[in-house]
């Protein structure tokens, strides 16, 4: 764990096993935090926020610092990419282009940081002054899931300290050791002791103590359903500011007109890349009934194709799940799909021989025949798992990937622009992305649609969630207040 610039053990002296998902075993241990480890973390992160050291820093230095930490990151990235890979099992090669391309995340926020402007407000009162400030909240509790764990923290930790506010970490309890690694840049960039901490520790007891923190002012959490509704309640409850990005049942809807090469590689990198552990995984896969046939083949193709294996292999193309709990939860939707009645045209089991009698991995999969009745069609499997669903109009197409409690992302596939700007207007999801999937960059907001969360992570206005309005009237007229009455 990280507190005060410093690396401690928990005060109880717990460690617990993290496991390398490619062999299935574990390889390193990580300290068992507990609600006594929050305190510390979060009374000094608060001590953080108040101390002059970074209170009355500049805007602009802290531009600099965020600048800092994003060249060092460079500058270890490929480090990095190997202690993200080693414990969630995604592939080196995609891990590697992730930490290459994160500095961008801490630039952008770098660059808003001194750009944060309050406004002089047209007062309809001809001796009155009004303006307002914006300010930053205090401790930001910044909770992260196992998929993706820099990177998913650095949408939360750039804009939360661009905005001057101080941060306790809390990476997932099956993917918490690239954080170690990452710690030291921060402490190497100079920020002051207290402004960025983390705590390792189960969701329980150290996620549940962090958002019951009373000086916790904002949460900011990606991950599951469960534990996002578990966590807005609780800040309801508090009324304190959060953002909840959850999951998905995002749907690529391949029309009539398509290109079916460059559709087929979208379809396959949106469901088997990172093996389905994406949130904007396209678990759904809506063709047009006219060249489904075509477009299935050339995904069947590819996927067939694909070299599952080690993860820290660059010529691996799909690597183990990230845990041993998930590989379960996989396979029973796959047998639940197979009950349903659904057609397994590709899959349908854990794979097995060389490395993967030991991992966690499982066969990239693909059911036909899915009814959007059924359990695959509507719950989130967080794996390499597609279900193919046809349709004959525009209108059931839209109708078919709305028909889901979910929002974050979809994918259009035409060649018709006046279609491809109707659907993106239609359809309801946070993220669109037209003739290509899976791309973010930090200029983007992200987030979802009903049950996939509320608030947006990346783009300017993100910064705005880790910040509070005032508003200052100043009186410069020589009466002064009417003393009864309000002065309108
Ligand atoms: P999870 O919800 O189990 O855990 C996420 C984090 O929350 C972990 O650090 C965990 O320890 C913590 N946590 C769990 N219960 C808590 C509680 N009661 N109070 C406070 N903290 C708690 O999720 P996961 O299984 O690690 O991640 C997979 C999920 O994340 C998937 O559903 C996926 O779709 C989602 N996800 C969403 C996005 C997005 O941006 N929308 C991105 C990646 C992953």
């Amino acid at each position: 764990m990280f507190i005060d610039n410093r690396f401690t053990d928990a005060i109880s002296g717990r460690w617990f096993p993290t496991d390398d998902p490619a062999r299935g075993k574990p390889w390193a241990e990580v300290a068992a935090g507990g609600a006594d480890d929050v305190d510390r973390a979060v009374v000094s992160a608060h001590r953080a926020f108040v101390d002059p050291a970074w209170s009355r820093m500049s805007a602009s230095d802290r531009g600099v610092l965020l600048n800092r930490l994003a060249d060092l990151i460079a500058g270890k990235s490929a480090a990095l990419a190997e202690a993200e890979t080693r414990d969630n099992g995604k592939l080196l090669a995609e891990m590697r282009g992730q930490m290459a391309y994160m500095p961008r995340w801490y630039r952008y926020y770098a660059g808003l940081a001194d750009k944060i402007e309050g406004s002089v407000l047209p007062s309809d009162k001809p001796d009155m002054m009004a303006y307002t400030r914006l300010e930053p909240l205090g401790v930001v509790a910044a909770i992260v899931p196992w998929n993706s764990p820099l990177l998913l923290t650095a949408w939360k930790l750039a804009p939360a300290l661009a905005a001057g506010n101080t941060v306790v970490i809390k990476p997932s309890e099956f993917t918490s050791t690239s954080i170690t690694p990452f710690l030291e840049l921060v402490r190497e960039a100079g920020f002051p002791p207290g402004v960025v901490n983390a705590v390792t520790g189960t969701g329980a007891e150290v996620g549940a103590a962090l958002v019951e923190h009373p000086l916790v002012r904002a949460v900011a959490f990606t991950g599951g359903e469960a534990a996002g509704m578990a966590i807005g309640a609780v800040t309801g409850r508090r009324f304190i500011p959060t953002t909840l990005e959850l999951g998905g049942k995002s749907a690529n809807i391949v029309f009539e007109d398509a290109d079916v090469h460059r559709a087929a590689n979208g379809i396959v990198g949106g469901i088997f890349a990172a093996s389905g552990q994406t949130c904007v995984a396209g678990s759904r896969l809506v063709v047009h009934r006219s060249i489904a046939a075509e477009v299935v083949d050339r995904v069947l193709m590819i996927a067939k194709a694909a070299r599952i294996g080690d993860p820290m292999d660059l010529s691996t193309q799909v690597g183990p799940v990230t845990t041993e709990q998930q590989l379960g939860k996989i396979l029973r939707h796959i047998d639940d799909a197979k009950r349903a009645g659904a057609e397994v045209l590709l899959g349908g089991g854990r794979a097995v021989g060389g490395i993967c009698e030991d991992g966690w991995f499982v066969q990239p999969t693909i059911f036909a025949g899915v009814d959007p009745g059924m359990r695959l069609a509507r719950e989130e499997v967080f794996g390499p798992v597609l279900a193919v669903m046809l349709f004959d109009t525009e209108e059931e197409a839209l109708s078919l990937a709305n028909a889901t409690d979910y929002g974050l992302a979809a994918g259009v596939w035409t060649r018709d622009l006046n279609r491809a700007h109707r659907m993106a207007g239609a359809l309801q999801a946070g993220s669109i992305w037209v003739n290509t999937y899976r791309t973010s960059g930090p200029m983007a907001p992200f987030g979802g649609y009903k049950k996939s969360g509320i608030g947006r992570e990346g783009g300017q206005l993100a910064i705005q969630q880790f910040l509070q309005q005032k508003a200052v009237w100043i009186d410069m007229g020589s009466e002064g207040p009417p003393p009864f009455v309000m002065k309108l």
